[in-house]
């Protein structure tokens, strides 16, 4: 099942059209998204029972590029980020790879849609695509076994960067310098965690202007999926809602030989197999 927020409002997108939530239930079922990430199974349940009628003919692939798009989780409690998390982009940034998760922020005020504009605020903005896992059930000290069972679904994000103010000061700033207006675009829609049963087998791509510079699969984390879940809870409680940005595979412009950066106009396009993709234009600051 694929829930988007369309237009501010719940609407799961179907082979046959899209279906506007709370209209088709009655009401049954919230007309907003962060009030359906904690019971995603009575919604596949809503929608393969009752069969609700289609309300807006629009495709999933026209719903793609649609910039009413907002992003699948509107506020969520707490954005979990992690970093180096790439065998293969360790080695790419001359790092060595973690011996255990390095965890950061991104403010939730920078969670856009899938086909939002975001800022240039330096010469050195980048691109990070990246598999976000949005969870659907709460809990702490979950187990490795155990930690799929609390997310709700996945969805492609980017974590855009601005590497001037990240590595500006004495020590380097992750969570303020990845949380510009709009730096933290997720979508298109939440696919729901039954129709992603192997997080860690996922292709992951980043074209910028039509140039293929990300391409990896999710297999190649250091740590996977249920065991960022597992180590995280081991501290902080898992809320419905929380969303976590994974980390991102190699082939940022920061590590491009000589390095590349966006410029106002440039087009980041950030596709995961099965999960959909989305498009993001760079725009000049207000
Ligand atoms: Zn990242």
């Amino acid at each position: 099942m694929r829930l988007a927020n369309f237009d501010g409002r719940a609407t799961l997108v179907t082979d046959r059209g899209l279906i506007d939530v709370a209209q088709a239930s009655r009401d049954r079922f919230s007309s907003h998204v962060d009030a359906l990430v904690g019971d995603m199974k009575a919604l596949v349940d809503w929608l393969g029972d009752d069969q609700p009628a289609i309300t807006d003919p629009t495709t999933a692939r026209e719903l793609q590029r649609d910039r009413r798009l907002g992003p699948v989780i509107t506020r969520p409690g707490q954005v979990f980020c992690i970093g180096l998390n790439y065998r293969s982009h360790s080695l790419e940034m001359s790092m060595p790879l973690p011996s255990e998760p390095m965890v950061f922020t991104k403010f939730a005020s920078a969670l856009a849609g899938a086909n939002a504009d975001f800022p240039i605020p330096s010469a050195r903005i980048d691109w990070e695509a990246e598999l976000v896992v949005v969870f659907g059930k709460k809990g702490r000290r979950i187990s490795v076994e155990n930690a799929l069972s609390h997310v709700a679904g996945y969805c492609v994000g980017n974590d855009l960067s601005d590497r001037v103010l990240q590595m500006r000061g004495s020590q380097a700033q992750f969570s303020l310098g990845k949380s510009y207006e709009n730096f933290a675009p997720i979508g298109p829609w939440l696919t729901s965690a039954d129709e992603v049963p192997s997080p860690d087998e996922l292709a992951i791509s980043c074209a910028v202007n039509g140039r293929q510079y990300q391409h990896c699969v999710t297999g190649d984390m250091v740590f996977s999926v249920a065991e960022l879940v597992s180590y995280i809870s081991g501290v902080c409680e898992i809320r419905p809602g929380d969303i976590m940005f994974t980390g991102s595979p190699p082939g940022v412009g920061q590590a491009h030989r000589p390095p590349i950066f966006l410029g106002i106009g440039d087009v980041v396009e950030t596709s995961i197999e099965g999960l959909g993709s989305m498009r993001n234009v760079a725009v000049a600051s207000s």
